[in-house]
């Protein structure tokens, strides 16, 4: 870990270097979502960060969920999860991994 002694009003303290990199790096931060056990938290990370631990199941699948919803139906996977990623072929659940053909879809 890198740490790096500092003079601060005569005393030295240890300071992590990395931490604090990461802390003064640009944040994004705002309602989170898990997509695997649906958890709402209000959070923060560094900009760009596409996934972040979710505090209650501790799986890597919470995401910024600052998201507009149509009012009209929305379709969801079997796992319960509203979120997918678009690929050239067709969806893919961002929970479980399930895909689906464009073609398969109503
Ligand atoms: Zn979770
Ligand atoms: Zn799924």
């Amino acid at each position: 870990m890198a740490e790096e002694i500092a003079m601060i009003e005569g005393e030295s303290v240890v300071i992590d270097m990395a931490a604090e990199r990461i802390a003064r790096e640009p944040h994004q931060q705002g309602p989170c979502v898990c997509v695997r056990c649906r958890h709402e938290w209000r959070g923060g990370a560094p900009e760009g960060t596409l996934n972040m631990e979710c505090p209650a199941c501790h799986l890597n699948t919470g995401i910024f969920a600052a998201i507009i919803l149509p009012s009209e139906d929305i379709y969801g996977c079997r796992c319960g999860n509203i979120f997918f990623t678009v690929t050239r072929t067709g969806i893919v659940c961002v929970s479980c991994g399930m895909g689906k053909q464009y073609s398969e879809l109503e």
